[in-house]
């Protein structure tokens, strides 16, 4: 299938404006000149917006991966305890990032289940340095309680680092606010923009807990900064991604924020009610501090059939979902609906998964999906 004919429904990456893709081909330019300078602070003028913060920004040249190493590698010595939690595979991979450079205490729940914030806290008594969560948790399509964590984190003087790869941009993420003092996010995703950058907000705090003697030299988040304050990177940028990164702000900028976050709300919504009309279960169990993520749906796949299945069967129409990562693999399958999917993206995705799910015999009819999702999409 030719790739053009291919709707990306997937969290990330996702499809990317024309004008995005134009500007990644222009012609390079001096990464130490004005004209850089410019572009970089302009960049991060408009990521201190969506992040909501007066704290440092940096860009990273890696994705989403590479600022959450930069964040604990600069922070965590060999000795630090860091809380981890974990309800899903970028839980579990914050988890593992901190083993290599401290101590972990891992608190672990089922993946797709809810933070428990009680056993947070009884971790954080414990003391700790920092304190690591995914707050939108890709994996299970599950929100995860931010603002509360960042409360307890302050209450016990850790350090709170967040995943916000793919909640940033998509949600109202509140860094300062919430008191975040690393926040991540990844180029791919709710900003839509090409993969290969990441963006980190980074607190006073928490440039003064990089204490320890060796910093990681090509993510040492001072390094960035000192370059940062004169608009600069301290290596050679990813130029053509920053090109592109500037025009998929720009969308963002465009949009506004609040609208952004209310059309991203409404369209994982109307997934939801597709489902529930459909008979499909979601994935999350929630409690009452978390959330459906509204970003990317996860679903329960249906008894006798792999989400796999459902996947392969979306592909065949030329609408990329995702299935299950890791041990739910088969178990679930996930729908993105980041960035700047529209409406009309949402509602052929169902469309075409009710036809999908009636050659399974998942369901009898079609229709049901369809009108659920639209009357929740025309609330927009
Ligand atoms: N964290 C979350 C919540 C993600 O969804 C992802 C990627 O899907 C990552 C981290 C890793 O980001 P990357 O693949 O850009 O390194």
């Amino acid at each position: 299938m030719d790739l053009e004919d291919t709707l990306l429904m997937m969290p990330g990456p996702v499809p990317v404006a024309p004008k995005v893709l134009r500007a990644m081909s222009k012609p390079m330019i001096n990464h130490r000149g004005k004209e850089f300078s410019a572009m970089f602070d302009d960049c991060t003028a408009m990521l201190k917006e969506i992040f909501q913060t007066q704290n440092d920004l940096m860009i990273v040249s890696g994705s989403g991966t590479a600022s959450m190493e930069a964040a604990i590698g600069c922070t965590i010595d060999k000795d630090d305890k860091v809380v981890a939690i974990e309800n899903g595979k970028f839980g579990e991979r914050f988890k593992d990032i901190a083993a290599r450079y401290g101590q972990v205490v891992p608190l672990e729940f089922e993946w797709g289940q809810s933070v428990d914030l009680d056993l947070v806290e009884e971790k954080l008594a414990e003391g700790a340095k920092a304190v690591t969560m995914v707050h939108n948790e890709t994996s299970a399509g599950i929100r995860n309680p931010a603002p509360e964590v960042g409360k307890l984190a302050k209450k016990y003087d850790a350090l709170f680092i967040m995943d916000g790869v793919t909640s940033i941009g998509g949600d109202d993420v509140k860094v300062d606010e919430w008191g975040v003092d690393i926040a991540v996010v990844g180029s791919q995703k709710c900003v839509a923009a090409p993969p290969g950058l990441s963006m980190l907000s980074v607190s006073e705090r928490a440039f003064d807990a990089m204490t320890k003697e060796n910093l990681p030299y090509y993510l040492d988040l001072k390094a960035y900064k000192k370059s940062a304050d004169k608009s600069q990177t301290p290596y050679t940028p990813a130029v053509p991604l920053f090109f592109g990164l500037q025009e998929a702000l720009k969308i963002v900028m465009d949009e506004g924020m609040e609208a952004r976050a209310k059309r991203q709300a409404t369209g994982a919504a109307a997934i939801r009610a597709a489902m529930d009309a459909m008979g499909i279960e979601m994935f999350p169990q929630l409690n009452e501090v978390s959330g459906y993520s509204n970003t990317v749906s996860a679903m329960k796949a249906p008894e006798g059939v792999s989400g796999n299945d459902i996947k392969s069967g979306m592909m065949d129409k030329g609408i990329i979902i995702a299935g299950g990562q890791n041990r739910l693999s088969g178990q679930i399958f996930r729908i993105g609906s980041m960035g700047n999917v529209a409406p009309k993206d949402i509602m052929l995705t169902i469309q075409e998964l009710e036809l999908v799910l009636k050659k399974l015999n998942i369901v009898n009819e079609i229709g049901a999906g369809t009108e659920a999702a639209a009357s929740v999409l025309d609330t927009l």
